[in-house]
């Protein structure tokens, strides 16, 4: 597969992946599609200082909307249970590869090292320094799910009958097209302490991705406290 210079190899086993495919408009089109409300069709361009100092003010003031005229598409590689999580956020488009159509390749997700249950919060883990090697029970369970997958497949089962066996922790792909303002939404909420660390390293190459692309936003965001208007 071809891939762009602005891809991210996400986990360790350097199968998760973001890929910004593309994106539409940058901070200036936050700039001018607010100040449409005060010129009209007049051109609104100012200065760099007091267009940086408009898209402070409307990040602190909750003037969401000039921030959904930008838009990012990505492409992303990620394990099942990490999509499913993604896929919580409404505002933007998926589309998936489908079990029905294509054969799953063996890709699993394995976690290197063990966290524990947090005590204090039922959905939070701690980290341990434990490591989960090769011939974890991780491993054995992928492997005898991939086993079963590929015998229901030779003993003529639909894909989407034989899928039905497979683990969470299998990677799958999908095309996410998202404007800046649930971006930094997504952002707030999985680029954060208590998201799981798996998708918040997801989180992390898509901000990346968005500062560099829409610096002066990501700037204003970071002084709003990481909050999406
Ligand atoms: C740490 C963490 C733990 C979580 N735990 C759980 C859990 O245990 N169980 C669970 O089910 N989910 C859980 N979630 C998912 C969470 O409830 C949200 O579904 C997910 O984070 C998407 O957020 P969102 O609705 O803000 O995003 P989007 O769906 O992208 O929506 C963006 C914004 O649009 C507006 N919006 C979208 N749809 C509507 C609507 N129908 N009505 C009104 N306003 C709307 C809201 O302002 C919303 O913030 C968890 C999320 C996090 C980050």
């Amino acid at each position: 597969m071809r891939r762009l210079p602005r891809y991210h190899y996400v986990l360790e086993d350097n199968i998760g992946l973001v890929e910004r495919l593309g994106s539409m408009g940058g901070d200036i089109s936050v700039v001018m599609s607010a100040r449409v409300s005060t010129y009209g069709d007049e051109d609104g361009m100012g200065t760099p200082e007091k267009n940086q100092k408009l898209i402070g003010f409307l990040m602190r003031n909750g003037h969401g909307t000039p921030f959904e005229h930008v838009v990012f598409q990505f492409r992303v590689k990620a394990p099942i249970f990490v999509a499913r999580e993604w896929f919580r956020h409404r505002i933007g488009s998926f589309n998936e590869q489908s079990g029905r159509y294509m054969e799953y390749k063996p890709e699993f997700y394995f976690p290197s090292k063990k966290r524990i249950q947090d005590p204090d919060n039922r959905q939070s883990a701690i980290d341990s320094h434990v490591d989960i090697g090769p011939g974890s029970i991780f491993h054995d369970a992928s492997a005898d799910a991939y086993r079963a997958y590929q015998e229901l497949l030779e003993k003529g089962f639909a894909r989407e009958q034989a899928r039905i066996v497979l683990p969470v922790n299998l990677y799958t792909s999908f095309w996410w097209t998202v404007n800046a303002r649930s971006l930094m939404n997504f952002l707030e909420l999985r680029n954060h302490p208590t998201a799981m660390s798996e998708i918040r390293a997801y989180a992390q190459a898509i901000e990346e991705e968005f500062m560099s692309v829409m610096p002066w936003t990501h700037a204003a965001w970071l002084d709003a406290g990481r909050k999406a208007p």
